[in-house]
């Protein structure tokens, strides 16, 4: 991709009325751009970034056998009034409409009633289960407080998985399962060291529900760590009866502020009983389903790994997620220009996503343009080190530099 086709722009200039870093950053760089609070638009490069998150996530829900499918935004009222969760007080967060006719609708803001629902239609006996299905999807929350730039969003994409299983035994193997692809998948997007599984408040069936916390300044939650144990406990429900079931002293817990970006319930057979889901066993007998709902904030997680990653110049992707591998970039005259044509092509075709600078520009502009973009690695061609067969290579992360001929450059870009 070449600078001078992006559409988007780069600025110095803070976003009016954002006060998130995030958002901050990312609408500088032209990946997002902001509607209203808590809706954003996903720029050329800012849905690169979605895309790779979403593909990591997509290969571990598959591992574990998840099958992907996409649901409707628009949803019926009699979908959530068999749990009673179409009403405002219930749920507060609704964004709902009516039809021409006066029929109401709803917007989604989550899918485990509609999935219960259009399951109905597909399972009959125990021979169809197991049933482990997800989506990504726009969830619509009509959030109160919507300050923390894409990490909160009124519109955001989540990763939803559910399961229908036969039997506690299939159900709890799953349920363990979809722990070690989360684990894997923080894991690839670099986030395992600070990620915790987290006891909270929201077991339906179980006692908790079971949240993944990232370490983030810029988080809304606030957890308890036991570094040691590795276990972690959300302050809503620590309280001393908590802290002895799971075996630790509140004196040796760590206070860590966290953003949530995964949160997984095991229902056991809770909400299909308050659903009527069942099936025909082989006794030929009524059973309910076991069931569970898996979800990952995916804008979320982006905005998160944005907050912990960038530095004062800009963003700073980790190189499987970042929408382009190297920045390359010119200065000087014909030469130099003619070098990079000629190396822009070459890369491209050894196939490495290459993001080239052709602007007509200051230098100094490049530059800081590099940074502030947050590429992995940025390879600059000049006219002074060309005299020498050379090009110079910088490590966005840590600002490592080497000067290297053509080959070692191929070597070292792997
Ligand atoms: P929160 O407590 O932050 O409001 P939640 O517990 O209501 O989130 P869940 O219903 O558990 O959220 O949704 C699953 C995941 O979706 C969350 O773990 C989080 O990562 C993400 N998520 C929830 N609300 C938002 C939002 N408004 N914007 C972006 N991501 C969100
Ligand atoms: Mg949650």
């Amino acid at each position: 991709m070449r600078v001078s086709n992006l559409f988007t722009k780069t600025s110095k200039n803070i976003p009016s009325g954002e006060i998130a870093k995030n958002a901050q950053l990312l609408i500088r760089a032209g990946y997002i751009s902001k509607v209203m609070s808590g809706v954003y638009i996903y720029a050329p490069l800012g849905l690169r970034v979605l895309e790779k998150i979403k593909q990591i996530i997509r290969e571990e829900m598959n591992s574990v056998g998840g099958q992907e499918l996409i649901m409707s935004s628009i949803q019926k009222k009699e979908t959530w009034n068999i749990t009673g969760r179409w009403d405002d007080e219930v749920v507060d967060m609704w964004f709902k409409s009516k039809l021409k006719d006066g029929t109401d609708i709803g917007f989604a803001w989550s899918h485990e009633e509609a999935i219960i629902e259009m399951l109905k239609d597909f399972l009959a006996s125990y021979k169809d289960l197991p049933i482990n299905v997800y989506q990504f999807q726009t969830k619509f929350r009509n959030e109160l407080r919507s300050k923390s730039g894409i990490m909160r969003g009124r519109e955001f994409v989540m990763k939803d998985m559910y399961s229908c299983s036969i039997n506690q035994k299939q159900h709890d193997q799953f349920y363990k399962d979809t722990i070690e692809a989360y684990n894997r998948v923080f894991e690839r997007l670099g986030l395992k060291d600070d990620t915790y599984m987290t006891f909270a408040s929201g077991g339906a069936f179980t006692q908790f529900s079971h949240e993944f916390q990232t370490i983030c300044e810029a988080g809304e939650d606030t957890i308890y760590i036991h570094k040691g144990k590795n276990i972690a406990i959300n302050e809503d429900v620590m309280d001393d009866e908590n802290l002895g079931k799971l075996g630790v002293n509140r004196d040796e817990l760590e206070k860590v502020k966290t953003a949530e970006v995964g949160n997984i319930f095991n229902f056991g057979t809770k909400k299909s009983e308050d659903t009527d889901f069942s099936f025909t066993n082989s006794d030929g007998k009524k059973q309910f389903v076991y069931f569970g709902s898996y979800g990952i904030g995916v804008t979320r997680l982006m905005g998160v790994i944005v907050e912990k990653f960038s530095d004062e110049k800009g963003l700073v992707w980790p190189e499987n997620i970042s929408p382009y591998k190297i920045y390359l970039l010119r200065i000087g005259g014909d030469e130099a220009t003619s070098h990079a044509e000629k190396l822009y092509g070459e890369l491209t075709d050894k196939g490495f996503e290459v993001l080239y600078d052709d602007r007509d520009i200051h230098p100094g502009q490049k530059f800081a343009d590099s940074e502030l973009l947050g590429m992995p690695y940025r390879v600059t061609v000049s006219d002074r080190m060309l005299e020498n067969n050379q090009y110079e290579l910088v490590e966005r992360k840590n600002g490592q530099k080497s000067v290297l001929t053509h080959d070692e450059l191929l070597a070292k870009l792997g």
